[in-house]
Formats: C-alpha cells, sequence, structure tokens
C-alpha cells in the first residue's frame, strides 16, 4: 500500500506551530515581498504568500515595481528593507526581468533577512553544516521526509536536478541527515541505474512526468518537486505518479505535496529570522 505523502496537511500542521510561535510575542515578524514587473505568476505566488502570512499572525508589505525599473533603482529599495528594524525577511520574487542580475540583487540582501536563504553566506553556512536560513523547497522536502520516515541516517538519496534553490541545498540537507547522496543532472549517464539505487528520490528538474516506474526501485519514498504545466492547464510533477505509486512506498502527489511546504517553509523562515534579529544572533 503506497502512503500518499500529504503535503498540505504537513504544511497545516507546520503552519498552526508557527501560528502558536507567533502568538507569543508582543511584537510581530514581517516579511517585505518586491514584485518587478507584470508576470502573472509570481503575482499568484505573491498573493498567495501575503495571504499566509496573515494566517499566521505575520505581517507582510508589499513592493510592486514597474517591469522598466533599473537594478539600481531595485537595490536602494533592497537597501531601505536591510536598514529597517521593522523588517525582519526580504524576499525578491524571482524571475526578475531580463536587465537584471539576479545573483547581484540576492547578494545585496542583508543576509539575515534573506528568508529564501539563497544568499552566498545562507548557501556557505548550509554548506558547512553552521545555524543559518535554508531554501524553502528543500527544506520542505526534508521535512515531509523526517515527518514520514523519521531518521534518514544511512539512506540512499539520489536528486535529480542541481540548481542552486532545490537540487544543491537539497543535497546538503540529506547529507547532514546522514544519507549517501547521489545528485544526477542533464549530463548524468545511465540515469535509471542511478536513480534505481535510491531509497529516498527527489525529482526536481522541470520535467512533466519525467521519472517512470521502471526508473525506482520497490519500496523508495519518491519526493516530487516539479512543478509543470500540461498544454491542457493542468499541474503535473516531475515524475509519472501513476507508474511510481505502483512501486513507491510513499510519495508526494502534485498539486498538493511540496508546493505547500514551501509557503510554510517561508514563515518558518520568516520567523527564524526575526527571532535571531531580536535576540541579536549571527
Ligand atoms: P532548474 O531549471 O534551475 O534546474 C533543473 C535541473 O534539472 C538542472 O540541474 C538540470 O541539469 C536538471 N535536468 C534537466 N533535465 C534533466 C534530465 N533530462 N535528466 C537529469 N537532470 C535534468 O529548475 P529548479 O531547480 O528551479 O526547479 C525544478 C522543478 O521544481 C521545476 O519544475 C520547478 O517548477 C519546480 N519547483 C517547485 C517548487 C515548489 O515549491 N514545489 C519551488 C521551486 C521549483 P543541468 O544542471 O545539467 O542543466
Amino acid at each position: 500500500m503506497t502512503t500518499i505523502l500529504d503535503g498540505k496537511a504537513i504544511a497545516a500542521a507546520l503552519r498552526a506551530a508557527i501560528k502558536q510561535r507567533v502568538a507569543a510575542y508582543a511584537s510581530k515578524p514581517c516579511l517585505a515581498v518586491i514584485l518587478v514587473g507584470d508576470d502573472p505568476a509570481s503575482h499568484v505566488y505573491v498573493r498567495n504568500k501575503a495571504a499566509a502570512c496573515a494566517e499566521a499572525g505575520i505581517q507582510s508589505r508589499e513592493i510592486r515595481l514597474p517591469a522598466t525599473t533599473s537594478e539600481a533603482e531595485l537595490l536602494r529599495h533592497v537597501q531601505t528593507l536591510n536598514h529597517d528594524d521593522n523588517v525582519h525577511g526580504i524576499l525578491v520574487q524571482l524571475p526578475l526581468p531580463a536587465h537584471m542580475h539576479s545573483l547581484s540583487v540576492i547578494a545585496a540582501i542583508d543576509p539575515r533577512k534573506d528568508v529564501d536563504g539563497f544568499h552566498v553566506v545562507n548557501a556557505g553556512k548550509l554548506a558547512v553544516g553552521e545555524k543559518g536560513l535554508v531554501p524553502c523547497t528543500p527544506k520542505g522536502c526534508l521535512h515531509v521526509l523526517r515527518t514520514h520516515l523519521g531518521s534518514l541516517s544511512g539512506k540512499h538519496a539520489v536528486i535529480l536536478g542541481r540548481s542552486n534553490i532545490v537540487g544543491k541545498p537539497m543535497a546538503q540537507l540529506l547529507l547532514s541527515e546522514h544519507c549517501t547522496v547521489t545528485i544526477c543532472h542533464s549530463k548524468t549517464q545511465h540515469l535509471a541505474e542511478e536513480t534505481r539505487r535510491a531509497d529516498i528520490l527527489v525529482a526536481a528538474i522541470g520535467k512533466p512526468k519525467f521519472v517512470t516506474g521502471d526508473m525506482v526501485k520497490q519500496g523508495a519514498v519518491v519526493i516530487d518537486v516539479g512543478i509543470n504545466r500540461t498544454p491542457e492547464g493542468k499541474l503535473v510533477g516531475d515524475v509519472d505518479f501513476d507508474s511510481v505509486s505502483a512501486v513507491a512506498s510513499a510519495i508526494t502527489p502534485v498539486p498538493g505535496g511540496i508546493g505547500p511546504m514551501t509557503i510554510a517553509c517561508l514563515l518558518q523562515n520568516t520567523l527564524e529570522a526575526y527571532e535571531s534579529i531580536v535576540n541579536h544572533e549571527a
């Protein structure tokens, strides 16, 4: 019997715990989101983040800038938020318009307020095992895995994808949980041989239904990070749910798997940033 790992329910429990922790503070954490341009998906994401903040008792601010904004102007907004003591988390919604360099913009964010966990200081902290802000999606994947499996020690984890926002930090997190970690990417040879070795398989490649049942070991736990829209407008993951759920012992669905976890972990990062700033840590 395959367990469907219900990201919505796990995220709801995490959000309730965050709400309770926030309620205990007299002052409140505040997340500032900068949105540049008119990308419709980004507008939906930002709206969802603001609603999730409100529900958890976290304040949020939205700064909307036209697509024609210069990078210098965007950086001035980031600096203003860096110096604002009432703001504890800063998120610049990606993707940015083509004339901007997202790495330079991320580098300008105060690492203590970098709730996406993309700043090189936070990436470095994760790499050396120091406490820092961890990217929300892999953090959410880990939370699901720990909720389901408890200890991950000694498991062979295979990650498909090596992006800075999912694949690489996922590998660091699983390594710190004492997994044996294999990272695969577009140049990996004999991919199915690698994936069939996985006790834990994390797919984050952006290719609809790419992982099929014959690529998965009997009893593996499969985490599907992918969010892809079919030509018919349906959301599907990077995993072919039907064939993989026939062999996996547990699997996250799309939608309702890692997506809700990502938002819950953004709230958690905002709370952690707030706590470390008000306690003058780091
Ligand atoms: P990127 O495009 O940045 O990275 C994709 C990675 O997949 C690359 O490392 C690439 O390899 C690898 N890859 C591509 N094709 C193959 C292949 N055929 N075989 C093996 N590896 C391959 O994507 P992201 O990491 O940003 O996102 C991955 C997916 O996760 C997307 O569907 C995205 O929408 C989704 N996502 C979901 C989130 C959520 O909240 N649930 C949040 C963030 C992302 P190479 O490096 O060699 O090019």
